[in-house]
């Protein structure tokens, strides 16, 4: 996951603009949030681990200035929860200082870390990210724009950019466009947005969404865009089933509705006597508001959730997690007691919480427990940016649906079919990446341990998080 924004706004001050961008990605990750500006002049990046709020409060915001800035919060796929690790991530080097926002994961970090020189102890942190960062900063060329011209065509894997140097804002989405960039545009100035929300939330007017490998450049004098690779459209179908806020729009089409859709199509593949329909809220609630629909069966609250609880999703231990699952969710006994129960979730990854939420479903008196999920086993480990750990943790890897179905204690459990899930979103199956429910991965993984590659290599160096020259960090 991660969340990332780019602001270009003449006459006004960036900072706030990006900040109150971000809050509308706080979902994508609440390990670290970071701001990097830029008065044209002076490159300034500020980061933390902490939630938006609390790393770019108002004491903070009116001390970065400048009419640019880049920010960026992070859910860690690669790279362990450490302040070095948060983004943006910054390097001033022989060529240029550059900041860096990076949704997604690198697949070749093995071989880009060759065209380190010094490799071991030249990164700051352990993530593609600092690698990058690091070698955007030695590329020879003019400016920040041709240096990514000559390196991207080496990089491959998910990535979502955006960048900064002293003069541009850039956006870049790689050439599969595995996970979403949006433009939008302010009176005078403009934003890059992975969601389509934190434009709505800044004032800025939806203009396209930056294309698979395609790169923009904002600066003083306007927006250029370049294409520097092939495009072959492949955005994560993830992003429909889970990640985006559903208001978000990809692919032109809204995912609420696209979710509610999910939920008519299980309903009419997976029909079910029952009483009532519940959602596992949150990310359940527009498939449960479709099946109810679809089926005639009357919608109702069933868990409620606690809306303050961190993540539980990567706790270290299935006991952790599953006690991270009670914090989070609570019956309403009154809802179940007695009655025959559709429970709609969008995925089982470990299975933890439907082991938990169904035996809470049951000491609260639920007569039959029905589990309808919105996307088909999830069998294959992401190596494009998705934090769902290794083949064997995942519970559908080899198990079939009777033996999920049993292991989980449910009455009936179905899983929606692949192609019903592409046709709710309004696209075609070739648009989308569906590596982790099919195996079929879009770009081969040359370093299939590429989460644990950068820590192995790599061990931290202090000189490379030093001020300089023009350069302020604040720790
Ligand atoms: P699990 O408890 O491991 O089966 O996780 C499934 C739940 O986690 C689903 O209900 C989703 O809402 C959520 N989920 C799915 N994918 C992810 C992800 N990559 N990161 C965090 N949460 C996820």
């Amino acid at each position: 996951m991660c969340g990332v924004v780019g602001v270009l706004s003449p006459g006004q001050q960036a900072a706030p603009i990006a900040a109150l961008g971000l809050f509308a990605l706080q979902h994508r990750g609440q390990e670290s949030a970071g701001i990097a500006v830029s008065d044209g002049d002076q490159l300034m990046v500020y980061k933390d681990l902490g939630l938006v709020a609390q790393v770019l409060d108002e004491r903070r915001l009116p001390s970065l200035r400048g009419e640019m800035a880049i920010a960026h919060c992070r859910y860690s796929t690669t790279g362990s929860t450490l302040w070095e690790n948060a983004q943006p991530a910054f390097r001033l080097g022989p060529q240029r200082a550059v900041a860096v926002g990076h949704n997604g994961n690198l697949v070749n970090t093995r071989h880009l870390l060759e065209l380190l020189p010094g490799r071991r102890g030249r990164l700051a942190g352990s993530t593609d990210t600092e690698l990058l960062t690091a070698l955007l900063a030695q590329e020879p060329g003019d400016d920040l724009v041709a240096a990514l011209l000559t390196l991207l065509p080496r990089v491959s894997g998910a990535y979502a950019l955006v960048l900064m140097d002293d003069a541009h804002v850039i956006g870049v989405r790689d050439p599969n466009g595995f996970r979403p960039l949006c433009l939008g545009r302010l009176d005078a100035g403009w934003v890059l947005a992975l969601e389509t929300p934190a434009l709505d939330i800044v004032g800025a007017h939806y203009v396209r969404d930056v294309e698979p490998g395609e790169m923009v450049a904002i600066d003083a004098s306007g927006l250029r865009s370049h294409h520097f690779a092939e495009p072959s459209p492949k955005l994560c179908l993830f992003e429909f089933v889970y990640f985006s806020r559903p208001d978000t729009n990809l692919y032109g089409q809204s995912v609420h509705a696209a979710r509610q859709r999910m939920g008519e199509e299980l309903a009419r593949q997976a029909p079910v006597h029952a009483d009532m329909v519940m959602p596992v809220p949150e990310s359940g609630i527009p498939a449960a508001q479709g099946f109810a629909r679809a089926s005639g069966i009357p919608y109702g609250d069933g868990v409620v959730k606690n809306r303050y609880i961190g993540r539980t999703f990567i706790a270290p231990t299935p006991e952790t997690r599953a006690a991270g699952v009670r914090l989070k969710l609570n019956p309403i006994r009154e809802n179940i007691a007695g009655k025959r129960l559709v429970v709609v979730d969008d995925s089982i990854v470990r299975g933890t919480t439907q082991l938990t939420l169904t035996r809470m479903l049951r000491e609260a008196g639920a007569a039959e427990v029905h589990l309808r999920v919105t996307s088909p086993p999830y069998r294959w480990p992401c190596f494009y940016g998705m934090d769902t750990g290794r083949r064997p943790e995942l519970l559908a890897a080899d198990l079939q649906v009777g033996e999920v179905r049993e292991y989980l204690g449910v009455d009936s459990l179905a899983y929606l079919e692949l192609d019903r899930l592409v046709a709710a979103t309004g696209s075609n199956a070739e648009s989308f990446c569906t590596a982790c429910l099919s195996g079929e991965y879009p770009v081969p993984v040359p370093d299939a341990d590429t989460k644990l590659a950068l820590e192995e290599e790599t061990v931290r160096a202090p000189a490379a998080a030093a001020p300089e020259a023009n350069v302020r960090i604040e720790p």
